[in-house]
Protein backbone atom coordinates (compact mmCIF):
# COMPACT_ATOMS: atom_id res chain seq x y z
CA UNK A 1 0.00 0.00 0.00
CA UNK A 2 1.34 3.09 -1.10
CA UNK A 3 1.41 6.08 1.30
CA UNK A 4 -1.10 8.77 0.43
CA UNK A 5 -0.04 11.94 0.97
CA UNK A 6 -3.04 14.12 3.33
CA UNK A 7 -3.43 16.44 0.33
CA UNK A 8 -4.76 14.03 -2.10
CA UNK A 9 -6.04 12.13 0.63
CA UNK A 10 -8.81 15.53 1.15
CA UNK A 11 -9.25 15.30 -2.75
CA UNK A 12 -11.44 12.66 -2.27
CA UNK A 13 -14.76 11.65 -0.13
CA UNK A 14 -15.42 8.30 1.00
CA UNK A 15 -19.10 6.91 0.86
CA UNK A 16 -20.07 4.16 2.81
CA UNK A 17 -23.09 1.84 3.75
CA UNK A 18 -23.15 -1.05 6.08
CA UNK A 19 -25.13 -4.24 5.96
CA UNK A 20 -25.46 -5.84 9.72
CA UNK A 21 -27.10 -8.83 10.71
CA UNK A 22 -28.21 -8.92 14.11
CA UNK A 23 -28.93 -12.75 15.48
CA UNK A 24 -32.08 -12.58 17.50
CA UNK A 25 -32.43 -13.66 21.42
CA UNK A 26 -35.38 -15.52 20.69
CA UNK A 27 -36.25 -18.90 22.65
CA UNK A 28 -36.43 -20.60 19.18
CA UNK A 29 -35.06 -20.85 15.78
CA UNK A 30 -37.17 -19.19 13.08
CA UNK A 31 -39.08 -21.48 11.41
CA UNK A 32 -39.07 -24.39 13.83
CA UNK A 33 -39.31 -25.03 17.42
CA UNK A 34 -35.29 -25.78 18.75
CA UNK A 35 -33.69 -23.95 20.99
CA UNK A 36 -31.94 -21.09 20.02
CA UNK A 37 -28.93 -19.83 21.47
CA UNK A 38 -25.20 -21.29 21.83
CA UNK A 39 -24.43 -25.18 22.59
CA UNK A 40 -21.33 -26.63 22.47
CA UNK A 41 -22.41 -29.75 21.31
CA UNK A 42 -22.00 -29.17 17.82
CA UNK A 43 -25.55 -30.37 16.14
CA UNK A 44 -27.29 -30.91 19.22
CA UNK A 45 -29.81 -28.29 18.47
CA UNK A 46 -30.87 -29.30 14.81
CA UNK A 47 -34.26 -30.75 13.27
CA UNK A 48 -35.18 -32.33 10.10
CA UNK A 49 -36.67 -28.51 9.70
CA UNK A 50 -33.58 -26.19 9.82
CA UNK A 51 -31.81 -28.92 8.33
CA UNK A 52 -34.15 -28.97 5.16
CA UNK A 53 -35.12 -32.46 5.17
CA UNK A 54 -37.78 -33.22 1.67
CA UNK A 55 -41.29 -33.10 3.33
CA UNK A 56 -41.27 -31.00 5.93
CA UNK A 57 -42.84 -26.94 6.42
CA UNK A 58 -40.87 -24.31 8.13
CA UNK A 59 -43.54 -22.18 10.55
CA UNK A 60 -42.36 -18.33 11.06
CA UNK A 61 -41.96 -17.19 14.48
CA UNK A 62 -44.28 -14.63 15.96
CA UNK A 63 -41.30 -13.40 17.63
CA UNK A 64 -38.70 -13.04 15.12
CA UNK A 65 -41.08 -10.49 13.17
CA UNK A 66 -42.23 -8.47 16.99
CA UNK A 67 -38.41 -8.18 16.77
CA UNK A 68 -38.12 -6.93 13.63
CA UNK A 69 -41.16 -4.00 14.37
CA UNK A 70 -39.60 -3.21 17.19
CA UNK A 71 -36.43 -2.39 15.66
CA UNK A 72 -38.29 -1.02 12.83
CA UNK A 73 -40.40 1.83 15.00
CA UNK A 74 -36.93 2.12 16.83
CA UNK A 75 -35.17 3.35 13.81
CA UNK A 76 -38.30 5.17 12.12
CA UNK A 77 -39.07 2.75 9.26
CA UNK A 78 -42.42 2.13 7.79
CA UNK A 79 -43.86 -1.17 8.73
CA UNK A 80 -44.89 -3.01 5.86
CA UNK A 81 -48.62 -4.60 6.01
CA UNK A 82 -47.93 -7.46 3.96
CA UNK A 83 -44.33 -9.17 3.20
CA UNK A 84 -43.35 -12.55 1.51
CA UNK A 85 -40.67 -14.59 2.34
CA UNK A 86 -38.07 -15.31 -0.35
CA UNK A 87 -36.14 -18.16 -1.35
CA UNK A 88 -32.05 -17.01 -1.77
CA UNK A 89 -30.27 -19.90 -3.85
CA UNK A 90 -26.94 -21.21 -3.23
CA UNK A 91 -24.72 -24.03 -2.59
CA UNK A 92 -22.36 -23.69 0.16
CA UNK A 93 -21.71 -27.18 2.68
CA UNK A 94 -22.98 -25.25 5.56
CA UNK A 95 -26.27 -24.49 3.82
CA UNK A 96 -28.18 -28.07 3.87
CA UNK A 97 -31.27 -26.95 2.35
CA UNK A 98 -29.58 -25.27 -0.54
CA UNK A 99 -31.51 -21.92 0.12
CA UNK A 100 -31.75 -19.63 3.23
CA UNK A 101 -35.31 -18.10 3.71
CA UNK A 102 -35.05 -14.57 3.66
CA UNK A 103 -37.14 -11.18 2.31
CA UNK A 104 -35.92 -9.27 -1.18
CA UNK A 105 -38.60 -7.20 -2.57
CA UNK A 106 -40.43 -6.72 -0.04
CA UNK A 107 -38.51 -6.22 3.26
CA UNK A 108 -40.50 -6.21 6.75
CA UNK A 109 -38.77 -2.76 7.62
CA UNK A 110 -38.01 0.18 5.01
CA UNK A 111 -36.86 4.01 4.67
CA UNK A 112 -35.78 4.69 8.66
CA UNK A 113 -33.18 6.64 10.24
CA UNK A 114 -31.20 6.31 12.93
CA UNK A 115 -29.21 8.92 14.63
CA UNK A 116 -25.41 9.02 15.47
CA UNK A 117 -23.52 11.16 17.27
CA UNK A 118 -20.29 11.91 15.88
CA UNK A 119 -18.43 13.84 18.12
CA UNK A 120 -20.39 14.86 21.74
CA UNK A 121 -23.10 17.03 21.03
CA UNK A 122 -22.57 16.86 16.64
CA UNK A 123 -24.96 14.67 15.19
CA UNK A 124 -25.70 12.66 11.91
CA UNK A 125 -28.45 11.00 10.57
CA UNK A 126 -27.86 7.73 8.61
CA UNK A 127 -30.70 6.85 6.64
CA UNK A 128 -32.21 3.15 6.89
CA UNK A 129 -32.68 1.51 3.56
CA UNK A 130 -34.30 -1.80 4.63
CA UNK A 131 -34.74 -4.33 7.72
CA UNK A 132 -35.82 -7.81 6.87
CA UNK A 133 -35.91 -11.46 8.13
CA UNK A 134 -33.98 -13.72 7.25
CA UNK A 135 -32.25 -17.40 8.48
CA UNK A 136 -28.68 -18.42 9.30
CA UNK A 137 -26.69 -20.59 7.74
CA UNK A 138 -24.91 -23.06 9.42
CA UNK A 139 -21.03 -23.05 10.36
CA UNK A 140 -17.76 -24.84 8.44
CA UNK A 141 -15.07 -25.47 10.82
CA UNK A 142 -12.49 -25.65 8.25
CA UNK A 143 -8.70 -26.58 8.73
CA UNK A 144 -9.63 -29.45 11.48
CA UNK A 145 -6.98 -32.20 10.30
CA UNK A 146 -7.82 -32.43 6.85
CA UNK A 147 -11.67 -32.64 7.42
CA UNK A 148 -14.08 -30.08 6.81
CA UNK A 149 -16.46 -30.35 9.54
CA UNK A 150 -20.11 -28.59 9.82
CA UNK A 151 -21.88 -27.36 12.43
CA UNK A 152 -25.89 -27.08 11.93
CA UNK A 153 -26.73 -25.30 15.25
CA UNK A 154 -26.71 -21.93 13.76
CA UNK A 155 -28.80 -23.02 10.87
CA UNK A 156 -32.24 -21.58 11.02
CA UNK A 157 -31.35 -19.06 13.77
CA UNK A 158 -33.44 -16.20 13.09
CA UNK A 159 -31.77 -12.77 11.69
CA UNK A 160 -32.19 -9.30 10.79
CA UNK A 161 -30.69 -7.70 8.44
CA UNK A 162 -30.24 -4.05 8.68
CA UNK A 163 -29.00 -2.43 5.32
CA UNK A 164 -27.84 1.57 5.04
CA UNK A 165 -28.26 4.37 3.09
CA UNK A 166 -24.60 5.08 1.29
CA UNK A 167 -25.01 8.07 3.84
CA UNK A 168 -21.50 7.41 5.85
CA UNK A 169 -18.18 9.39 4.74
CA UNK A 170 -15.81 8.47 7.09
CA UNK A 171 -14.16 5.26 8.96
CA UNK A 172 -14.96 6.96 11.85
CA UNK A 173 -18.51 7.20 11.25
CA UNK A 174 -18.88 4.27 9.98
CA UNK A 175 -17.26 2.84 13.80
CA UNK A 176 -19.70 4.93 15.55
CA UNK A 177 -23.01 4.13 13.48
CA UNK A 178 -21.73 0.37 14.48
CA UNK A 179 -21.31 1.25 17.82
CA UNK A 180 -24.82 3.01 17.90
CA UNK A 181 -26.74 0.07 16.44
CA UNK A 182 -25.01 -2.26 19.23
CA UNK A 183 -26.52 -0.24 21.49
CA UNK A 184 -29.96 0.12 20.04
CA UNK A 185 -30.49 -3.45 19.53
CA UNK A 186 -28.98 -4.63 23.29
CA UNK A 187 -31.96 -1.62 24.83
CA UNK A 188 -34.23 -3.35 22.85
CA UNK A 189 -33.55 -6.41 23.81
CA UNK A 190 -33.80 -8.19 20.91
CA UNK A 191 -29.77 -9.64 19.98
CA UNK A 192 -26.88 -9.28 23.02
CA UNK A 193 -24.56 -7.01 19.99
CA UNK A 194 -21.81 -9.62 20.82
CA UNK A 195 -19.47 -8.92 17.69
CA UNK A 196 -16.34 -11.67 18.49
CA UNK A 197 -19.04 -14.08 18.95
CA UNK A 198 -20.88 -13.01 15.62
CA UNK A 199 -24.16 -11.98 17.20
CA UNK A 200 -23.83 -9.18 14.97
CA UNK A 201 -21.76 -8.88 12.14
CA UNK A 202 -21.03 -6.07 9.86
CA UNK A 203 -20.31 -6.22 5.69
CA UNK A 204 -18.85 -2.64 4.47
CA UNK A 205 -19.91 -1.64 1.16
CA UNK A 206 -16.90 1.43 0.19
CA UNK A 207 -16.08 3.68 -2.43
CA UNK A 208 -14.93 7.25 -2.87
CA UNK A 209 -15.25 10.04 -4.90
CA UNK A 210 -13.79 13.48 -5.74
CA UNK A 211 -14.85 15.71 -3.37
CA UNK A 212 -18.05 17.80 -5.25
CA UNK A 213 -19.02 14.78 -7.30
CA UNK A 214 -22.20 14.29 -7.10
CA UNK A 215 -21.98 10.58 -8.70
CA UNK A 216 -20.76 7.59 -6.39
CA UNK A 217 -17.68 5.84 -7.36
CA UNK A 218 -17.14 2.19 -8.09
CA UNK A 219 -17.81 0.12 -4.75
CA UNK A 220 -16.60 -2.85 -3.24
CA UNK A 221 -17.77 -5.14 -0.40
CA UNK A 222 -15.90 -5.77 2.74
CA UNK A 223 -17.25 -9.20 4.39
CA UNK A 224 -17.60 -10.20 8.39
CA UNK A 225 -15.74 -7.51 10.27
CA UNK A 226 -15.75 -9.34 13.49
CA UNK A 227 -14.90 -6.35 15.49
CA UNK A 228 -15.68 -2.62 16.05
CA UNK A 229 -11.56 -2.23 15.94
CA UNK A 230 -11.64 -4.10 12.21
CA UNK A 231 -14.63 -2.45 10.64
CA UNK A 232 -12.65 1.06 11.26
CA UNK A 233 -9.26 0.01 10.13
CA UNK A 234 -10.66 -2.35 7.03
CA UNK A 235 -12.25 0.42 6.06
CA UNK A 236 -9.73 3.16 6.06
CA UNK A 237 -7.59 0.25 4.20
CA UNK A 238 -9.50 0.17 1.97
CA UNK A 239 -10.34 4.10 1.07
CA UNK A 240 -6.66 4.42 0.60
CA UNK A 241 -6.55 1.39 -1.46
CA UNK A 242 -9.62 2.77 -4.04
CA UNK A 243 -7.55 6.43 -3.45
CA UNK A 244 -3.69 5.09 -4.69
CA UNK A 245 -5.82 3.14 -7.40
CA UNK A 246 -7.50 5.74 -8.89
CA UNK A 247 -4.35 8.33 -8.22
CA UNK A 248 -2.23 5.88 -10.29
CA UNK A 249 -4.40 6.17 -13.42
CA UNK A 250 -6.24 2.48 -12.37
CA UNK A 251 -9.94 1.95 -11.83
CA UNK A 252 -11.72 -0.07 -9.01
CA UNK A 253 -13.41 -3.10 -9.85
CA UNK A 254 -16.64 -4.10 -7.74
CA UNK A 255 -15.27 -7.16 -6.14
CA UNK A 256 -15.99 -8.59 -2.83
CA UNK A 257 -13.04 -8.37 0.17
CA UNK A 258 -12.03 -9.46 3.52
CA UNK A 259 -10.33 -8.45 5.88
CA UNK A 260 -7.29 -10.13 6.73
CA UNK A 261 -6.43 -9.14 10.57
CA UNK A 262 -2.89 -11.04 10.55
CA UNK A 263 -1.68 -8.92 7.80
CA UNK A 264 -3.48 -5.79 8.38
CA UNK A 265 -5.13 -5.38 4.70
CA UNK A 266 -8.06 -6.29 2.97
CA UNK A 267 -7.99 -9.11 0.08
CA UNK A 268 -9.90 -10.13 -2.95
CA UNK A 269 -12.36 -12.63 -2.54
CA UNK A 270 -14.27 -12.95 -5.58
CA UNK A 271 -15.23 -10.43 -8.22
CA UNK A 272 -18.93 -9.13 -9.78
CA UNK A 273 -18.23 -11.79 -13.03
CA UNK A 274 -18.25 -14.70 -9.90
CA UNK A 275 -20.94 -13.43 -8.23
CA UNK A 276 -23.89 -15.87 -7.51
CA UNK A 277 -26.82 -15.46 -9.18
CA UNK A 278 -29.02 -16.58 -6.41
CA UNK A 279 -32.57 -17.36 -8.22
CA UNK A 280 -34.63 -15.53 -5.44
CA UNK A 281 -38.39 -16.83 -6.07
CA UNK A 282 -40.93 -16.48 -3.06
CA UNK A 283 -40.68 -19.09 -0.60
CA UNK A 284 -44.05 -21.29 -1.39
CA UNK A 285 -43.86 -23.22 2.07
CA UNK A 286 -45.11 -20.01 3.96
CA UNK A 287 -47.39 -17.81 3.49
CA UNK A 288 -47.27 -13.91 3.39
CA UNK A 289 -46.25 -11.71 7.12
CA UNK A 290 -49.24 -9.37 7.83
CA UNK A 291 -48.87 -6.91 10.13
CA UNK A 292 -51.48 -5.34 12.12
CA UNK A 293 -51.95 -1.73 13.55
CA UNK A 294 -52.71 -3.30 16.72
CA UNK A 295 -49.68 -5.27 16.83
CA UNK A 296 -47.49 -2.33 15.57
CA UNK A 297 -49.12 0.01 18.49
CA UNK A 298 -48.76 -2.89 20.65
CA UNK A 299 -45.13 -2.30 20.12
CA UNK A 300 -44.75 0.71 19.87
CA UNK A 301 -45.72 1.48 23.56
CA UNK A 302 -42.96 -1.60 24.12
CA UNK A 303 -40.24 0.89 23.33
CA UNK A 304 -37.93 2.03 26.14
CA UNK A 305 -35.74 4.69 26.65
CA UNK A 306 -33.82 4.85 23.40
CA UNK A 307 -29.97 5.06 24.03
CA UNK A 308 -29.67 9.23 22.77
CA UNK A 309 -33.04 10.58 24.47
CA UNK A 310 -31.68 8.87 27.83
CA UNK A 311 -28.04 10.34 27.13
CA UNK A 312 -29.54 14.02 26.74
CA UNK A 313 -31.59 13.04 29.64
CA UNK A 314 -29.12 12.17 31.82
CA UNK A 315 -27.27 15.57 31.28
CA UNK A 316 -30.20 17.60 31.64
CA UNK A 317 -31.88 15.73 34.59
CA UNK A 318 -28.38 15.55 36.95
CA UNK A 319 -26.52 18.21 35.33
CA UNK A 320 -23.24 15.75 34.33
CA UNK A 321 -21.36 16.33 31.45
CA UNK A 322 -21.76 14.66 28.22
CA UNK A 323 -18.74 12.67 28.26
CA UNK A 324 -20.09 11.45 31.36
CA UNK A 325 -23.50 10.44 30.25
CA UNK A 326 -22.34 9.41 27.15
CA UNK A 327 -20.40 6.16 29.17
CA UNK A 328 -23.00 5.55 31.81
CA UNK A 329 -25.73 5.41 28.92
CA UNK A 330 -23.36 3.05 26.92
CA UNK A 331 -24.75 -0.18 28.46
CA UNK A 332 -28.74 0.45 29.98
CA UNK A 333 -27.72 -1.31 33.38
CA UNK A 334 -25.18 1.23 34.58
CA UNK A 335 -27.38 3.66 33.72
CA UNK A 336 -30.08 2.21 35.42
CA UNK A 337 -27.55 1.87 38.25
CA UNK A 338 -26.12 5.43 38.44
CA UNK A 339 -30.39 6.66 38.46
CA UNK A 340 -30.83 4.42 41.05
CA UNK A 341 -27.50 5.21 43.16
CA UNK A 342 -29.03 9.36 42.83
CA UNK A 343 -32.06 8.04 43.94
CA UNK A 344 -30.83 7.26 47.28
CA UNK A 345 -28.43 9.80 48.27
CA UNK A 346 -29.51 11.58 51.17
CA UNK A 347 -29.12 15.05 49.53
CA UNK A 348 -30.29 15.61 45.23
CA UNK A 349 -27.51 17.68 44.50
CA UNK A 350 -25.89 18.30 41.28
CA UNK A 351 -22.54 18.02 42.83
CA UNK A 352 -23.63 14.45 44.83
CA UNK A 353 -24.95 13.38 40.98
CA UNK A 354 -21.36 14.14 39.88
CA UNK A 355 -19.60 12.07 42.71
CA UNK A 356 -22.34 9.07 42.08
CA UNK A 357 -20.80 9.21 38.06
CA UNK A 358 -17.01 9.68 39.16
CA UNK A 359 -17.28 6.85 41.08
CA UNK A 360 -19.72 4.82 38.73
CA UNK A 361 -17.09 5.79 35.78
CA UNK A 362 -13.70 4.93 37.79
CA UNK A 363 -14.02 2.57 40.59
CA UNK A 364 -17.10 0.70 39.59
CA UNK A 365 -15.71 0.52 35.88
CA UNK A 366 -12.70 -1.05 37.11
CA UNK A 367 -13.82 -3.43 38.92
CA UNK A 368 -16.42 -4.62 36.67
CA UNK A 369 -13.45 -5.17 33.49
CA UNK A 370 -11.08 -6.76 35.75
CA UNK A 371 -13.75 -9.23 36.49
CA UNK A 372 -15.35 -9.34 32.90
CA UNK A 373 -18.90 -8.78 33.83
CA UNK A 374 -21.93 -6.25 33.67
CA UNK A 375 -23.09 -4.28 35.91
CA UNK A 376 -26.61 -6.36 35.89
CA UNK A 377 -24.42 -9.18 37.03
CA UNK A 378 -22.03 -7.69 40.02
CA UNK A 379 -24.14 -9.02 43.02
CA UNK A 380 -21.42 -7.22 45.34
CA UNK A 381 -22.07 -3.69 44.22
CA UNK A 382 -25.36 -2.22 45.14
CA UNK A 383 -26.41 1.32 44.77
CA UNK A 384 -27.81 1.51 48.53
CA UNK A 385 -23.72 1.44 49.06
CA UNK A 386 -22.53 3.34 46.64
CA UNK A 387 -24.70 6.13 47.92
CA UNK A 388 -23.35 5.64 51.57
CA UNK A 389 -20.31 6.12 50.28
CA UNK A 390 -20.82 9.48 48.47
CA UNK A 391 -22.82 10.96 51.32
CA UNK A 392 -19.95 10.22 53.81
CA UNK A 393 -17.53 11.73 51.52
CA UNK A 394 -19.92 14.84 50.69
CA UNK A 395 -20.73 15.41 53.66
CA UNK A 396 -16.84 15.36 54.97
CA UNK A 397 -16.96 12.45 56.95
CA UNK A 398 -14.60 10.39 55.17
CA UNK A 399 -11.80 11.69 52.50
CA UNK A 400 -11.74 10.47 49.34
CA UNK A 401 -8.51 8.27 50.30
CA UNK A 402 -10.84 6.08 52.70
CA UNK A 403 -13.61 6.46 50.13
CA UNK A 404 -11.61 3.89 48.22
CA UNK A 405 -10.47 1.42 51.16
CA UNK A 406 -14.36 1.60 52.39
CA UNK A 407 -15.22 0.35 48.63
CA UNK A 408 -12.70 -1.79 48.42
CA UNK A 409 -13.85 -3.59 51.96
CA UNK A 410 -17.29 -3.35 50.58
CA UNK A 411 -16.81 -4.96 47.34
CA UNK A 412 -14.47 -7.70 49.04
CA UNK A 413 -16.27 -8.72 52.06
CA UNK A 414 -19.54 -7.02 51.96
CA UNK A 415 -19.19 -4.83 54.37
CA UNK A 416 -21.85 -1.62 54.54
CA UNK A 417 -19.69 1.90 53.82
CA UNK A 418 -21.19 3.09 57.38
CA UNK A 419 -20.93 0.43 59.32
CA UNK A 420 -17.38 -0.04 57.76
CA UNK A 421 -16.39 3.79 58.79
CA UNK A 422 -18.35 3.93 62.38
CA UNK A 423 -16.36 0.30 63.70
CA UNK A 424 -13.17 1.31 62.16
CA UNK A 425 -13.32 4.77 63.50
CA UNK A 426 -12.64 6.62 60.46
CA UNK A 427 -14.76 9.42 60.31
CA UNK A 428 -12.77 12.54 59.14
CA UNK A 429 -11.51 14.67 61.46
CA UNK A 430 -13.27 17.65 61.00
CA UNK A 431 -12.61 19.29 63.96
CA UNK A 432 -11.05 22.44 63.42
CA UNK A 433 -8.50 22.64 66.70
CA UNK A 434 -8.07 18.74 66.25
CA UNK A 435 -6.83 19.06 63.00
CA UNK A 436 -4.91 22.10 64.21
CA UNK A 437 -2.85 19.61 66.74
CA UNK A 438 -2.24 16.77 64.15
CA UNK A 439 -0.78 19.76 61.51
CA UNK A 440 1.77 21.41 64.53
CA UNK A 441 3.00 17.56 65.64
CA UNK A 442 3.36 17.17 61.72
CA UNK A 443 5.14 19.97 61.55
CA UNK A 444 7.29 19.11 64.20
CA UNK A 445 11.15 18.99 63.44
CA UNK A 446 10.64 20.43 59.94
CA UNK A 447 12.27 23.58 60.62
CA UNK A 448 14.63 23.11 57.68
CA UNK A 449 12.02 22.19 55.20
CA UNK A 450 9.86 25.62 56.46
CA UNK A 451 12.40 27.57 55.86
CA UNK A 452 13.24 26.41 52.05
CA UNK A 453 9.17 26.67 52.02
CA UNK A 454 9.42 30.58 53.19
CA UNK A 455 12.07 31.24 50.85
CA UNK A 456 10.08 29.98 47.56
CA UNK A 457 9.94 26.18 47.12
CA UNK A 458 6.04 25.96 46.85
CA UNK A 459 6.26 22.67 45.80
CA UNK A 460 6.98 21.64 49.51
CA UNK A 461 3.31 22.25 50.37
CA UNK A 462 2.65 18.43 49.04
CA UNK A 463 5.13 17.11 51.06
CA UNK A 464 3.25 18.85 54.04
CA UNK A 465 -0.12 17.55 53.11
CA UNK A 466 1.38 14.35 52.50
CA UNK A 467 2.63 14.32 56.11
CA UNK A 468 -0.12 15.69 57.98
CA UNK A 469 -2.42 13.08 56.05
CA UNK A 470 0.05 10.42 57.19
CA UNK A 471 0.30 11.54 61.23
CA UNK A 472 -4.08 11.49 61.05
CA UNK A 473 -4.03 8.07 59.18
CA UNK A 474 -5.72 9.66 56.60
CA UNK A 475 -8.53 10.69 58.49
CA UNK A 476 -7.84 15.25 58.48
CA UNK A 477 -10.35 16.94 56.38
CA UNK A 478 -8.00 17.63 53.94
CA UNK A 479 -10.11 21.22 53.25
CA UNK A 480 -9.04 22.21 56.74
CA UNK A 481 -5.49 20.88 56.54
CA UNK A 482 -4.57 22.65 53.48
CA UNK A 483 -6.11 26.02 55.27
CA UNK A 484 -4.46 25.28 58.73
CA UNK A 485 -0.92 24.55 57.07
CA UNK A 486 -0.99 27.73 55.30
CA UNK A 487 -1.64 29.43 58.22
CA UNK A 488 1.47 27.55 60.14
CA UNK A 489 3.58 27.69 57.73
CA UNK A 490 3.28 31.79 56.56
P1 LIG B 1 -25.84 -4.57 -4.06
O1 LIG B 1 -26.89 -4.64 -5.09
O2 LIG B 1 -24.45 -4.68 -4.57
O3 LIG B 1 -26.09 -5.46 -2.87
P2 LIG B 1 -27.09 -2.38 -2.78
O4 LIG B 1 -27.57 -1.23 -3.58
O5 LIG B 1 -28.08 -3.38 -2.32
O6 LIG B 1 -25.89 -3.07 -3.51
O7 LIG B 1 -26.37 -1.77 -1.50
C1 LIG B 1 -25.76 -2.56 -0.57
C2 LIG B 1 -25.07 -1.66 0.42
O8 LIG B 1 -24.06 -0.89 -0.25
C3 LIG B 1 -25.97 -0.63 1.10
O9 LIG B 1 -25.60 -0.51 2.46
C4 LIG B 1 -25.68 0.66 0.36
O10 LIG B 1 -25.83 1.78 1.19
C5 LIG B 1 -24.23 0.49 -0.02
N1 LIG B 1 -23.84 1.19 -1.25
C6 LIG B 1 -24.51 1.24 -2.41
N2 LIG B 1 -23.82 1.92 -3.34
C7 LIG B 1 -22.66 2.32 -2.73
C8 LIG B 1 -21.51 3.07 -3.18
N3 LIG B 1 -21.38 3.52 -4.40
N4 LIG B 1 -20.52 3.25 -2.27
C9 LIG B 1 -20.62 2.77 -1.02
N5 LIG B 1 -21.66 2.09 -0.57
C10 LIG B 1 -22.68 1.85 -1.41
ZN1 LIG C 1 -34.83 -27.15 13.86
MG1 LIG D 1 -28.07 -5.72 -1.88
Amino acid sequence: MPDISPEILAKYEPVIGLELHAQLLTSTKAFCSCKAGYSDIPNATVCPICLGHPGTLPVVNTKHVEMAVLLGLATQCSIRPISAFARKNYFYPDLSKGYQITQFDDPICYQGNVTIEIEEGSMKQIGITRIHLEEDAGKSLHDIDIDTLVDFNRAGMPLLEIVSEPDIRSAAEAYRYMVTMRQLVRYLGICDGNLEEGSLRCDANVSVRLKGNSVFGTKTEIKNLNSFRNVEKAISYEIERHIALIESGGEVRQVTMQWDASAQCTKEMRSKEQAHDYRYFQEPDLGYVRIEEQMIDRKRSQLPELPLAMKLRLQQQYGIPGYDAGILTEDKDLALFFEHTCSLLSVQSKERFKFVSNWVLTEILKILSERKIGIATAEMIQPKAIAEIVDLFADEKISSKIAKEVFAEYVSNGISPNEYVSQKGLMQISDREEVERIVLSALEGEEENIEKYRSGKNNLMGYFISKVMKVSGGKANPRLVNELLTQHLQ
